[in-house]
């Protein structure tokens, strides 16, 4: 795999990765206030029926049991918390609402009325229920929630001021003397008297453990990040897939610009890139340039044809090919010129292998018995020499060849 595609597939993976963070993070972020907000939603519905229990009691049950009063079906003295005080009335009903949710598995809810003035002591109000009280007294917010946590557990605190003291209330909250005896007689006459009319007098509050619901919240972000997780890996899959397809392009049209397409051996160009390559690096071996040319190879043309002057370039460039070592380079730089760059020789032995070659060409029989001969210059690439320079002394030695009678090798150190 090349650099390119490396890097490509490198920096895809960072940036969906990032993308697939983010995404995690808002989803996580979200899922846990949709949870949060449903259950506050929910206290928020609790506290509002225990207000409109309030409402009930003062609008329907109160004027009944006045009116029993004064029809003396009941004595003016007579006071019952269990029909007469909303906040016995709703404690009990919590009570049993709490018994309800634990035989249904559901965590109870802490249920708690604070009354700056109380009756009952069990409805003091804390310093920070006084607090929130002053708060919707001073008509700062309509509702007050929060979010803690206990032992590492997550709950939420939400509250709701009670009806504003109205004129019905004042007959048991404003003077003890006028409040029903059995009122006076049961809680005494100093605790909850002297109220104003319109004073918030309690909060009702609610805390309740979030633990269950974030938990629904985190199975469902669960779920979320594996098929997220899923649908990523799918992305990343095409996207390896299609730069590996590129990839194969690339290296198909690196192979094309690099072949000869007549005799399948390196072409001019990859000469060119090679001996560049050669040039610029830091070399400690010798590097032998051996270029032949065929003899009198238009001759072949003229009495054969083209077409069997094309097979036997090819007969010939595969015959040269097995007979190189692995580490040789086979060019073909010409219509019947070649180029074979051996490393690692002494003059000698380059000077052997190109009679080897030729040899070996000369006792070949091309197609229909036909023989030829190759003419040799060899030379050797010098430290700091430019492309020009060598190539011209090889040329030479190859045009010595030539011009001294043909089929011999000619090296020019
Ligand atoms: P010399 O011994 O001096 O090299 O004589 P030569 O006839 O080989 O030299 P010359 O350069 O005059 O001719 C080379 C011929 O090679 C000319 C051309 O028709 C032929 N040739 C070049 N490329 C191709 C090719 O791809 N296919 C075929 N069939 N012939 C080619
Ligand atoms: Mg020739
Ligand atoms: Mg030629």
């Amino acid at each position: 795999m090349k650099i390119k595609s490396k890097k490509i597939l490198r920096n895809s993976f960072f940036v969906l990765l990032v993308v697939y963070l983010a995404i995690l993070s808002v989803v996580y972020i979200q899922f846990n206030s949709y949870a949060v907000s449903q259950n506050q939603e929910k206290l928020q519905d609790i506290l509002m029926h225990d207000k409109a229990l309030q409402r009930y009691i003062e609008e329907k049950v109160k004027p009944v049991i006045y009116d029993f009063q004064k029809r003396n079906i009941l004595p003016k003295s007579y006071f019952n918390p269990t029909i007469l005080s909303f906040t016995y009335i709703s404690r009990h009903i919590m009570a049993n609402y709490n018994k309800l949710r634990i035989s249904n598995n559901l965590n109870p809810i802490i249920y708690k009325i604070g009354s700056d003035n109380p009756r009952n002591p069990k409805n003091k109000a804390s310093k920070k229920e006084m607090k929130i009280l002053n708060e919707f007294n001073n008509g700062i917010a309509p509702s007050y929630k929060k979010f803690y946590k206990v032992d590492g557990k997550p709950y939420i605190y939400y509250a709701l001021p009670v009806a504003k003291t109205k004129k019905s209330c004042l007959r048991c909250h404003s003077d003890p003397k006028i409040a029903p005896k059995d009122l006076v007689k049961r809680y005494g006459n100093k605790a909850g008297f002297h109220e104003k009319l319109g004073h918030i007098r309690a909060i009702l509050s609610i805390k309740m453990p979030l633990q269950r619901e974030l938990g629904n919240a985190y199975h469902l972000f669960k779920i979320f990040t594996i098929i997220l997780s899923v649908i990523f890996i799918i992305i990343y899959t095409l996207i390896y897939y299609f730069v590996k397809k590129l990839d194969l392009k690339d290296e198909k049209l690196i192979n094309q610009m690099n072949h000869d397409s007549l005799t399948k051996i390196y072409n001019r160009y990859k000469f060119n890139e090679d001996i560049k390559k050669i040039i610029n690096s830091k070399r400690d071996e010798s590097v032998f340039i051996i270029m032949f040319d065929i003899d009198n190879f238009k001759k072949i043309n003229d009495t054969y044809g083209h077409p069997v002057g094309d097979k036997v370039l090819s007969e010939l460039s595969n015959l040269i090919k097995e007979n190189i070592r692995p580490a040789d380079s086979f060019y073909r730089v010409g219509g019947e010129e070649f180029v074979i760059i051996a490393t690692n020789l002494t003059p000698n032995q380059a000077y052997g292998f190109a009679e080897k070659l030729r040899g070996l060409i000369e006792s070949h029989s091309f197609i229909d018995n036909m023989h030829l001969t190759i003419s040799i210059g060899i030379t050797k690439l010098k430290k700091d020499e430019n492309k020009d320079n060598f190539y011209k002394r090889v040329d030479e030695a190859l045009y010595d060849a030539k011009r001294t009678g043909k089929n011999k090798t000619v090296l020019f150190l």
